[in-house]
């Protein structure tokens, strides 16, 4: 299925099909409508090749209806976001797919803060695409273009002032990192250099030619537990295109699951400080173990990273994330952001003096299991109207709506949601045990394959 999905994580589309440089221009017209003439856009994009044209047309409509436009070049996620606010722009635009393959590119939009935008704006953005009446200006007063090439230094920067750059320099750490030819291939090992690393790099031509599937799950990361293996290395990171989430690979080359690189981060973060956490319904419980131990309370969201960075602000925390490896510093920056999350794991192994195996192990474990199937958008409603049946015949069940169905059970839980990026349906589990998690996925999923046929 072939379609534009417009949501609040933004536009994505196949290239030259569904997000074609027509698509572009009109969501950057519709953009500038919104912010008006005068106003200042700071524009990233990751390394798909795609992404010349997509920023191209962006930038047409923006400029079109008198919008200046600062255009950063190849960035990360959060590079662009850390941008938006440092260069205090009306809104910021990042091209990328995020972890989609080729066929996909998206356009996401920022608030000045460098948050995405929230419902009710990303509502107000459809609207008037859906309108195509856009705010054009003529003749002197289109908008301008300039180029702006600080974005690494002034990320490596940010990072580096809430680290103890000395102390894990010392360690003198040897790293292997996978890029994935995306788009942390420059400013990732500029830091970790910074950081007194030793690094091994592959997949780090900033080209988006994609040398395995982007998205950063244990399947599609064999290479990085080889060469971590082969290098005799600490540790081995990797990050989806844009640069936004990270995965980590412990010393003795094993995936050690993404939902480990916020729980670390969480752990290393409580040992230093103590505030409110915030994290997705879908996140696994071992984040609330941590901060129970801590005197700490989470706040759990929707999913959607938008959603989490709400409830960070709203509360004060000092830390928050999902687990799908997205990292939130909101000192550095508001948004999932691989870089601050590889310095915290770091230092965290450089205080600690533990092997990242050893710290893994600290933590209590639990199995979640992640599943997803193609799904129609129209059929994920009868789905989980139907697991809701399927699960009142448990006494203990607790429902939670807020995103999809989460059901809460005496020993573990279920989520059930279709994305609002891509035609697929989500199904989590996690429990003590990973036949009990596995069990409950297989009811749902049994109702799914149903369902759709
Ligand atoms: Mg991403």
């Amino acid at each position: 299925m072939d379609r534009l999905i417009v949501s609040v994580s933004g536009v994505r589309g196949t290239v030259g099909g569904t997000l074609t440089a027509a698509v572009a221009t009109d969501f950057g017209c519709a953009f500038g409508s919104m912010l008006g003439a005068g106003s200042k856009v700071v524009l990233g994009r990751d390394s798909r090749p795609s992404g010349a044209m997509i920023k191209n047309a962006v930038t047409a409509g923006l400029l079109s209806c008198g919008v200046d436009v600062v255009d950063l070049g190849v960035v990360t996620t959060p590079g662009a976001a850390l941008m938006t606010r440092l260069l205090e722009a009306d809104g910021g635009v990042i091209i990328t797919a995020s972890h989609n393959p080729h066929p996909y590119n998206g356009i996401k939009f920022l608030q000045p803060s460098g948050v995405a935008l929230p419902a009710t704006q990303a509502n107000e953005l459809k609207e008037i695409w859906q309108s195509g009446k856009f705010a054009t200006q003529a003749g002197l007063a289109v908008g301008r273009e300039s180029v702006n090439s600080r974005t690494h230094p002034m990320h490596i920067d940010a990072v580096c002032a809430v680290t103890d750059v000395t102390g894990v320099a010392a360690r003198r750490f040897k790293v292997v990192l996978d890029s994935i030819n995306g788009a942390g291939c420059v400013v990732t090992p500029m830091l970790l250099s910074k950081l007194g690393c030793e690094v091994v790099h592959i997949n780090g031509r900033p080209d988006g030619m994609f040398a395995h599937t982007p998205e950063p799950i244990e399947e599609n990361l064999a290479d990085l537990c080889d060469a971590v293996r082969k290098h005799r290395a600490d540790i081995g990171f990797a990050q989806d295109p844009d640069a936004d989430r990270l995965v980590v690979v412990d010393e003795a080359g094993r995936f050690i699951g993404e939902e480990y690189t916020l729980a670390l981060a969480a752990a290393f973060v409580l040992s230093h400080r103590k505030g409110p956490l915030a994290t997705n319904l879908c996140t696994s419980r071992m984040i609330d173990d941590l901060a129970e131990s801590a005197g700490c309370e989470v706040f759990r969201t929707p999913t959607g990273e938008a959603n989490v960075v709400e409830a960070m602000l709203a509360n004060g925390c000092i830390f928050g994330g999902e687990g799908n490896g997205g990292v939130i510093e909101p000192r550095v920056v508001p948004v999932r952001d691989s870089l601050v999350g590889m310095a915290m794991i770091l230092q965290y192994a450089s205080e600690t003096g533990k092997k990242l195996s050893e710290l893994a192990a600290d933590i209590p474990s639990y199995h979640l299991v992640k599943t997803k199937l193609p799904c129609p958008l129209e059929a994920a409603a009868e789905v989980i109207s139907l697991a809701r049946e399927e699960f009142a015949k448990n006494p203990e069940a607790k429902f939670n709506d807020a995103d999809g169905l989460r059901i809460d059970l005496a020993d573990g839980w279920i989520n059930v949601r279709a994305s609002n990026t891509e035609p697929i349906m989500r199904i989590f589990a996690e429990a003590p045990q990973l036949a009990q998690a596995q069990a409950l996925v297989g009811r749902v999923r049994k109702i799914a394959d149903k369902v759709i046929g």
